[in-house]
Formats: structure tokens, C-alpha cells, sequence
């Protein structure tokens, strides 16, 4: 042991903390370092959705959901669509994580206090073909708490393992390189950064004001992805999703940098599929910024009608929440950075979600009272009417003209032709009544309506959007929000960080996002959603325990 520690964990996100807290428990000397000030704790964890991928859950089979572990293995397999031989390490984490999201990782949440709402979503629900990507079951199971719910317990063990003297939690300090003795990874150095009061999430200082060094047996990073530098996004954005956006708006906090992708290659580690990153197509600009170019995401149902900034009507199966990177590159394609959805009170009320933790405190705060409202008041829950008000994205009318007009008056040249538009809206709303209707998204529709979670608090009932009753009629215009970070720092199932040539780099390890959430890329090409957090809580587990294996300790 060196420093008084055996282990030093880059990052304080739910994956450091996850690792932090299996170390701890094996009774392993931890210093956690953290760049941000204190009392911040939990990276994006925090302020995530709390959303979770989990495979023939009590939930699911209450709700008359079949999953299993083959059709989840299926499913994510053809998502992925592994094509690299680099996938070698990300294929086999993927394998690993469906046997957990199918098998232990349920009941080990809930054995840490972790409780789900009874409904589980349908995220990311895939095209029209059997056997093709997306979800085919309803798998999205939101943490009661949301983020703060998933980070507490693994906070709750490190901060306690602090108290015993068994974890060093040192805030404001950045690791700037690692360090090696004869090949080996057996340190960090980096700056103390000056104190920051700043409030949680908003950008602190980077200004130096000293020097640190610790040595120790192993180093985990866990230090998140890219998407908060969108000069890293660009560098490797993918020809295959044609060009790089000018404008973006971020998911992530500004910590979310990627400096530590860069410190580790240069210590010899591999950093593979750089290409492959999980942006939004469904973002709007936060009219109540915590971080810089802050957007949310609109978790929507199927039913709003979805046009491309010319207003031509998006291809079946591009529909709202059904195939986010096949979107993407769709939207690219047409040479602009926004999109619209054309929507009714009816189906905004019903449908949009938002995705973060402070945009749901019904769900975060466990307030049942307020989480009735959704079901039966006549608005939208008041952050998403807050939106419809006070977004910069959203315009609102009662007449389909008038609401075009403010559409264009939205962007820099006036592109939507109401008549165009009308006459397509017109079109579909002639099939609502049709029975035998050929409109895949109607039949989308009625399709999600026979799942009972839907049916019950998600998809409103196909109607007419020109039918005065369900207006007034709302315009949102959509922008790419960047988020995650599918590549990542190569490793094996032991979390340890390989080199290009495969072989392991000794002393380092990697979990979490800054690791493709193991393997250096497990989700392959495309997500089937919830699996960020969840792979957050595996890898950080996975390495946590194989280090303390290492040093000769023993997990509980
Ligand atoms: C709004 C939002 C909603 C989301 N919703 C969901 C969801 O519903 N389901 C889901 O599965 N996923 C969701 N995600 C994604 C998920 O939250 C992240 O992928 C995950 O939390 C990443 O965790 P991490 O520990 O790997 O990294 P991070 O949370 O990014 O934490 C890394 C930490 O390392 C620190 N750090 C970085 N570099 C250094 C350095 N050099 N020195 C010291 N410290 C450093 C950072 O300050 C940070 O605290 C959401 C994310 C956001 C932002």
C-alpha cells in the first residue's frame, strides 16, 4: 500500500462510486478523486432519468410482458450489429450484461433499497421488421428517485466507508496523467483546481492553484465519456451520419470532456470505436440552463407527427422513439440541424417526457400526489407546460396556419409551406377512422395501445390533429443533444484497460462510459436505452471486485 491507499478511482460518477463501494467493502484503502467541488457526487448519475434496462422483471409479467433472456440477447445483438474485430471484448461484455439485466441485477438493486415504478416504457422500439433492431418488449424501468435514486445507495456506502477511514474523497482534484513504473500504471498526477461554489452542474473554475501525486497498486478511470465537447464529437463524428452538426445543443454536463480518453492512450491503453456515439434527435433548448448549450431530451410517444425542416413527413419506421440513430442519420441527410413535431395538448399531455432528473419531481422526489396529477389533470405535467411556455422551440396555436407561420418565424429562412403541410396532416387524419388504414404510424399507434403501460399513461388515443377538441396545435422544433459515448477504453471482463495489441496495460483498469461501458463499446453501434446506467453499475462492479481479487480481498 502506497499514499494510504491501494487504489486510486478516477471520477466520482456512479461508476467510481459503484467501484468505489465493492473496494471499500472488501475493505480495500480507496482515494476517489473528483474535479468537481464538493459536495457533487454521483456525474451524470444525478441528474439522469434513473431509466433501467431489466429483462423479465416482476414488472414486465404484471403488465402481461414475455420477456427472456434469448429475446433480449436478440434483440441486442442485431442493435449493435458487432461488425468490427475489435468488437471481440465488446461483444463478450455484452453477453455478460443481458445474463446480469436478465439474472442478479434486479435483485441486487433492490437489496441496496432500490425500488422501480410499476410501469415500465418502451424505448427505442425498433422498425417494423421481425428481428430487427429495437426493443420488442416494453424493458425501461424507472428508478423511484430517478438519478438521485440510483446514485444514493452507492453514495450512502462510500460516504460511510469514508467515515470508517477507508475512502479518501478528494474533491477539485483533475488527474492530468497517469503515471508508470516498468510498464506497470502505478499512479496519477494532475491540479488541484481553486474552491468553486458554483451550484451543482454549472461549469466550476479550471484554474490550478497546486500539484498532486498518488501512488497505488491499481487505478480505475471512471471518468465519463465526451458529449460535453463538441469539438471531440465532431472530430469523430461518423461519415456513415453524413456531416457533423454546426449547432448542438448538450446532454451532458461541461465535465463530461473526455480528457481522460486522451491521458490513457498516452499511457499505452486503447481507445476503440471513437465513431460510434448515441446523440438525440429529440432535443429542445432549456429555457432554465444549468450547464452551457443545455437541452433536454423529449421522451415521446409515437403519436406526434414528425417533419423534416423542409416539412416533408419522416419515413415509416422513423417514428417519434422508435430508432434513434436511424433518425439521426435520416435528418443529416437532408443538410439541416433541426426537425419538427406537429402535435395536439392532447398527445403532448400524454406523451412527452422529459429526460433528467430535475424535469421530473414527481418521480424524483417520490411525491405521489403530484405523480396522480400526470394521470389526471388536463395539462401536461408542469415542466413540460413550462416548456410549451417558455421554450425557445415551441410554438403553440389554434389555427394550423397561424402555427406554421410562428413556426418559420422560428428559423432563418421560412421554409415550411402551410398549404404542403396541411395537406399531409389532412392525409393522415383521414386514416384515423379507417379501419384497414395503410398509415404505419396510426397502426404504430393502435399497436403501442395494446400494451397496458401504454395504454394507461403513455399513448393517447389516435384522433385527429386538426380536430379542435384536442388542440390547440403545437409546433416543437427538434435539435441533435449530444450524450453518449458508446466506444471507450478497450477492456477485458475484468475491466482491465488492454492495450492496442490486446494485451493488458498491468495496474489499470476502466468502467463506466469512459470505457464504452465495458469493453470499450458493449452497445456496439446503437442502444436499446436504460443501459447506460446499468452498465455504469456493472463495469464499476466488475472492476471494483476484480481489483480487490487482485489485492487479495474478499467481496460481501
Ligand atoms: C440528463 C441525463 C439523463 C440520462 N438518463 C439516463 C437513463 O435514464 N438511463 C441510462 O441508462 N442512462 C442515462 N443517462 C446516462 C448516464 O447517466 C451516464 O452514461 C452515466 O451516469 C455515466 O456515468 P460515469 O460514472 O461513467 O461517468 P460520469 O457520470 O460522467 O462521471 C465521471 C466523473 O469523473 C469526473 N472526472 C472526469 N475527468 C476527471 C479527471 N481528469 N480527474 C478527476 N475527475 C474527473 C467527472 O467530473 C465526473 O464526476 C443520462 C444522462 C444524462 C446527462
Amino acid at each position: 500500500m502506497r499514499d494510504g491507499a491501494d487504489v486510486i478511482v478516477v471520477g466520482a460518477g456512479l461508476a467510481g462510486l459503484v467501484a468505489t463501494a465493492e473496494l471499500a467493502d472488501a475493505g480495500r484503502r480507496v482515494i476517489l478523486l473528483e474535479q468537481e467541488p464538493a459536495p457533487w457526487l454521483g456525474g451524470q448519475a444525478f441528474w439522469s432519468f434513473g431509466g433501467l434496462f431489466l429483462v423479465n422483471s416482476p414488472e414486465q409479467r404484471r403488465l402481461g410482458v414475455r420477456d427472456s433472456q434469448q429475446r433480449a440477447r436478440q434483440d441486442w445483438m442485431v442493435t449493435a450489429g458487432f461488425d468490427r474485430p475489435e468488437d471481440q471484448w465488446p461483444r463478450k461484455w455484452a453477453e455478460a450484461y443481458i445474463a446480469f439485466a436478465a439474472g442478479e441485477k434486479r435483485s441486487w438493486l433492490r437489496s441496496k433499497g432500490m425500488h422501480f415504478f410499476p410501469i415500465v416504457g418502451w424505448a427505442e422500439r425498433g422498425g417494423s421488421i421481425p428481428g430487427g433492431p429495437g426493443n420488442s418488449v416494453p424493458r425501461f424501468h424507472v428508478t423511484w428517485g430517478t438519478g438521485p435514486g440510483v446514485v444514493a445507495p452507492f453514495e450512502r456506502r462510500v460516504r460511510e466507508a469514508a467515515a470508517r477511514g477507508l475512502v479518501s474523497i478528494k474533491f477539485r482534484h483533475r488527474v492530468d496523467a497517469l503515471m508508470l513504473s516498468g510498464g506497470a500504471v502505478d499512479g496519477v498526477q494532475g491540479a488541484v483546481l481553486e474552491p468553486s461554489a458554483v451550484d451543482r452542474g454549472r461549469p466550476s473554475s479550471r484554474l490550478p492553484v497546486g500539484e498532486f501525486e498518488f501512488q497505488a497498486d491499481a487505478v480505475i478511470v471512471t471518468s465519463g465519456g465526451l458529449g460535453g465537447n463538441h469539438g471531440l464529437v465532431r472530430t469523430n463524428w461518423p461519415a456513415r451520419l453524413g456531416a457533423p452538426p454546426q449547432q448542438m445543443l448538450s446532454g451532458v454536463p461541461a465535465h463530461v470532456d473526455g480528457r481522460m480518453l486522451a491521458i490513457t492512450e498516452r499511457a499505452g491503453g486503447a481507445f476503440i470505436n471513437r465513431d460510434r456515439m448515441w446523440h438525440y434527435v429529440e432535443g429542445v433548448q432549456n429555457w432554465s440552463p444549468i450547464w452551457p448549450d443545455h437541452g433536454i431530451r423529449i421522451l415521446p410517444g409515437p403519436s406526434s407527427m414528425w417533419f423534416d425542416a423542409l416539412g416533408n413527413r419522416l419515413p415509416a419506421p422513423l417514428f417519434p422513439g422508435f430508432d434513434t440513430l436511424g433518425t439521426l442519420e435520416h435528418l443529416r441527410r437532408t443538410g439541416f440541424d433541426y426537425s419538427w413535431f406537429v402535435l395536439t395538448q392532447r398527445i403532448i399531455k400524454r406523451e412527452f417526457a422529459l429526460s433528467g432528473s430535475e424535469q421530473n419531481p414527481d418521480l424524483t422526489n417520490k411525491d405521489v400526489r403530484l405523480l396522480l396529477q400526470r394521470v389526471i389533470s388536463k395539462s401536461g405535467p408542469a415542466p413540460v407546460e413550462a416548456f410549451k411556455e417558455r421554450g425557445a422551440d415551441f410554438v403553440v396555436s389554434s389555427n394550423l396556419g397561424d402555427l406554421v407561420r410562428r413556426m418559420n418565424a422560428l428559423t432563418d429562412e421560412p421554409r415550411l409551406d402551410p398549404v404542403a403541410l396541411e395537406r399531409e396532416i389532412a392525409a393522415r387524419d383521414r386514416e384515423v377512422n379507417n379501419g384497414m388504414t395503410k398509415d404505419a404510424q396510426i397502426l404504430a399507434i393502435r399497436t403501442a395501445r395494446r400494451y397496458l403501460g401504454d395504454r394507461l399513461i403513455r399513448v393517447a388515443t389516435a384522433h385527429r390533429l386538426l380536430d379542435p377538441a384536442a388542440g390547440p396545435l403545437i409546433g416543437v422544433r427538434l435539435r441533435i443533444l449530444t450524450r453518449k459515448t458508446l466506444g471507450g477504453l478497450q477492456t477485458d471482463l475484468s475491466g482491465r484497460v488492454l492495450r492496442s495489441d490486446g494485451t493488458p496495460l498491468p495496474g489499470l483498469y476502466a468502467a463506466g462510459e469512459v470505457a464504452g461501458f465495458g469493453g470499450g463499446g458493449m452497445h456496439g453501434y446503437r442502444s436499446l436505452e436504460g443501459t447506460f446506467l446499468g452498465g455504469c453499475l456493472f463495469s464499476g462492479r466488475v472492476a471494483g471486485r476484480a481489483v480487490a481479487a487482485i489485492l487479495g480481498g474478499s467481496t460481501g
